[in-house]
């Protein structure tokens, strides 16, 4: 079923933010979502912890155990054969939500020998509630682990996993008229309730004549402006070698559209219906991603499906083997597996793109190297 455009919430978020437009004007797209998770009062990622079966939205990692292993067994081979077996390493999640999939990884990436020893983990995390959680989950981990807010920060050489990290970042829109390409805000409606509009009649955007030459009146192009995250990649790459593995939900060509999304109670929304109570992203630009992260002279494998990714990796092998020595739970694992790599699902509506300081040879999983 398609969210109704006309529901409206009034949430604790929806009617602050509606005083601040009534005395700033209309509010960025990214400003608006950047409220809706980030508010200190309000924000559904500062105070709620929503992942899972019984929150607001499932993710791989929730959804089978089998991920963060495969993830854990491509870790472990990357330190050993990427990364040369350093003697101290840094394992980094970006946004590790209830702390699952570490979990998972850690535990299947001990089969590397001298791994367990070498790793120090560090989780990127801005969210107090989701950072109890995790320190929950991880307690008997038996590895060093601590927390910062930072892309960087940490020492490497490192290896770094973010699953539905970058859907996250705010994102900003715009709209082309009949004046050219305008940002595309939060307003009021007639009625004083929140609605979508055209934020500034003077801005304007001349690239992107250049790069959608051909969108119709009303057409909606976005970006979620990447390149502080691949400025952040690149000075890591300064000061030591790194390789980082990315997945989310999104697209590998530049195209136009509008992906902001809200998900509340395992259910689509309007993105303006219930501000601070549903999960809101936007689909991630894996070709703006690419092109940012090479202009940092970062190196990159991919983007592959994750279904791809993760049959590269030996996924059937490994999922038919674990069936196997848990004969009770076999039914359960397999629809797991399955709902990865799914060809009309998330095996292919989630992309997996592996960065790497130059130098290195390139990441397991993309087709060039297997495990
Ligand atoms: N990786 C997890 C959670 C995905 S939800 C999983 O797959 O289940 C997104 C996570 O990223 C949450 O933990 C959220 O708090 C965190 N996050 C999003 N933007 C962030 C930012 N800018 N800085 C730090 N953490 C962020």
């Amino acid at each position: 079923m398609s969210p109704d455009p006309g529901l409206r919430r009034p949430t604790p978020l929806a009617l602050k933010l509606a005083e601040h437009i009534r005395t700033h004007g209309p509010m960025s797209v990214a400003e608006y979502m950047s409220a809706c998770l980030w508010d200190e009062a309000s924000g559904y990622y500062a105070t709620r912890h929503a992942i899972g079966a019984s929150g607001d939205f499932i993710t791989a990692a929730e959804i089978s155990q089998v991920f963060g292993e495969m993830l854990g067994l491509w870790t472990g081979v990357v330190w050993q054969q990427v990364l040369g077996a350093p003697p101290a390493h840094t394992l980094v999640e970006y946004g590790p939500g209830r702390g699952t999939m570490m979990r998972d990884v850690l535990r299947a990436a001990r089969v590397v020998p001298g791994f367990a020893q070498a790793v120090n983990v560090h989780l990127v995390e801005a969210s107090p509630v989701l950072q109890a959680l995790q320190r929950e989950t991880l307690a008997q981990a038996g590895v060093p682990i601590n927390w910062g807010h930072n892309l960087i920060g940490f020492p490497a050489p490192a290896i770094i996993l973010a699953n539905e990290f970058l859907d996250a970042w705010p994102v900003d829109q715009w709209v082309k008229t009949s004046h050219g390409w305008r940002q595309r805000g939060v307003g009021l409606d007639g009625n004083g309730t929140l609605a979508f509009c055209i934020r500034d009649m003077s801005e304007t955007t001349g690239a992107l004549d250049s790069l959608y030459p051909q969108a119709p009146a009303g057409a909606i192009v976005e970006s979620q402006r990447p390149e502080r995250f691949a400025e952040a990649l690149g000075a890591l790459s300064r000061t030591g070698p790194f390789a980082a593995l990315i997945i989310d939900y999104g697209y590998a060509t530049a195209s136009a559209g509008d992906t902001l999304q809200a998900v509340r109670e395992h259910r689509y929304e309007y993105p303006l219906a219930s501000p601070g109570e549903a999960d809101i992203s936007a689909h991630v630009s894996f070709y703006e991603l690419a092109s940012v992260l090479h202009a940092a002279g970062l190196a990159i494998d991919g983007p592959v499906t994750q279904s791809e990714f993760l049959g590269n990796l030996g996924v059937i092998e490994r999922t038919s083997r674990l069936m196997h020595a848990n004969p009770a739970r076999a039914g359960e694992i397999e629809m797991g597996v399955a709902r990865l790599i799914a060809p009309n699902g998330m095996g292919t509506r989630f992309k997996v793109v592996g960065v790497r300081a130059q130098g290195l040879p390139p990441l397991p999983g993309f087709g060039q190297a297997t495990m």
